[in-house]
């Protein structure tokens, strides 16, 4: 069994940054990360030097400081979302207006080669050794010294152990309450809560089309559309900041229960595309489609229904940590403020890290 001073249970942008905060303080730590991967709800597919942000393409630097601190202390190029030209209506008829854009307030930035640069950059200060990928945690238990995590299967043997005296769990607390199995059973108060939190986005769907051209922005267009007769319900412009390809990008507005055939669904999609914004729109290069609603290390079946509000986040039932300060919440659902955001995924780490070192 391997012991570290600290195992963090998922490598999104709040396990890695808080992987990263406590390697500047020289503890010895290591993330189990469930996916063949990083980035969690970070997701960016390079084709050709484009990356698709196929999760969060925005910050808003005017109100998430943590997030415009870490861009510019990583030296990472951001730019403004592209938004000059007129915006579309399309109609439950399927008729599409032309109308004036507007820029979304506070004004929206896109890191240049994809929001995943912020979690590789970060992983560049990070030991080696520190991430392992495919390391699905089942079960976490109180020790005398802190907490045992084992690693796979419950239903089988689970594959390996760690043992640590501290633990931070930066995944979706509803996420971990669901497929976690915590010994001691956590009080059935902190097991609600972390049940009710619904993971922002969870229950979203992205697609994103590449061109080589940008037509829509010769016709004048910013990308911008919204559509009350879908499959698409708000679509954006979601090129590079410098050359093409370039790429229209867009969430799905219908639920995750009417996402099953996703063949049928493409074909939808492109035929949308081509009455907004011109035939053009119906043969991209390629492009990438992402169902979060059916990512197991992500969504619960709870997640399947649409969010109709943004949250009020906050620790679950007002907990930071349990288990005598063992266990430490991380994960932006678990953030006071801007949770649900990247930022709230920054300040969580932060807050997580600190309750580590003050024992
Ligand atoms: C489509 C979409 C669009 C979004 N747009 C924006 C935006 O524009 N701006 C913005 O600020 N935010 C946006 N968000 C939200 C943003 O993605 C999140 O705030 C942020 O990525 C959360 O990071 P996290 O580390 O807290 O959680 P996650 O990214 O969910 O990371 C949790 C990690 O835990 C891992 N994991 C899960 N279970 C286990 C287990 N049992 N064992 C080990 N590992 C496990 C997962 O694989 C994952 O890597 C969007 C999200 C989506 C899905």
């Amino acid at each position: 069994m391997e012991t570290v001073d600290t195992l963090i249970v998922g490598g999104g942008l709040s396990g890695i940054y808080a992987a990263f905060l406590l390697s500047l303080k020289n503890k010895s730590v290591v993330v189990l990360e469930a996916r063949e991967r990083i980035g969690g709800r970070i997701l960016s597919p390079d084709h050709r030097g484009f990356h698709a942000d196929l999760g969060p393409s925005w910050y808003w630097p005017a109100i998430h400081p943590k997030m415009a601190d870490l861009v510019k202390t990583l030296g990472l190029i951001g730019y403004r979302q592209f938004e000059a030209g007129m915006g579309c209506f399309q109609r439950s008829n399927s008729a599409v207006q032309i109308v004036g854009g507007y820029a979304m307030e506070p004004r929206s930035w896109r890191i240049s080669g994809g929001m995943i640069n912020l979690v590789t950059k970060l992983c560049e200060h990070i030991p080696d050794n520190t991430i392992r990928l495919n390391h699905p945690v089942c079960q976490i238990e109180k020790t005398a010294t802190g907490a045992q995590v084992s690693v796979g299967e419950l239903e089988k043997d689970p594959w390996s152990r760690f043992s640590a005296s501290t633990v931070i769990l930066a995944l979706p607390p509803r996420l971990a309450a669901a497929t976690i199995l915590f010994t001691p059973d956590l009080s059935h108060l902190l097991t609600q809560a972390m049940l009710k939190m619904g993971t922002w986005m969870a229950g979203q769907a992205k697609f994103c089309a590449l061109y080589e051209e940008p037509f829509w922005r010769q016709r004048g267009l910013s990308g911008q559309a919204f559509s009350e007769r879908g499959p698409l319900g708000e679509i954006h412009d979601g090129s590079n900041n410098s050359q093409g390809p370039y790429g229209l990008t867009g969430f799905l507005g219908i639920p995750a229960v009417q996402r099953s055939q996703q063949q049928r669904l493409t074909e939808a999609i492109l035929s949308q595309l081509a009455i907004i914004y011109g035939k053009p729109a119906a043969q991209p290069t390629t492009f990438f489609y992402q169902d979060w609603a059916r990512e197991r290390f992500t969504a619960t079946p709870l997640d399947q229904a649409p969010m109709v509000e943004h949250p009020r986040y906050h620790p679950p039932a007002g907990k930071t940590s349990f288990w005598d300060g063992a266990i430490h919440f991380a994960g932006t659902e678990t953030a006071v403020q801007h949770g649900g955001y990247l930022e709230g995924a920054l300040s969580a780490a932060e807050r997580a890290v600190m309750n580590v070192f003050k024992g």
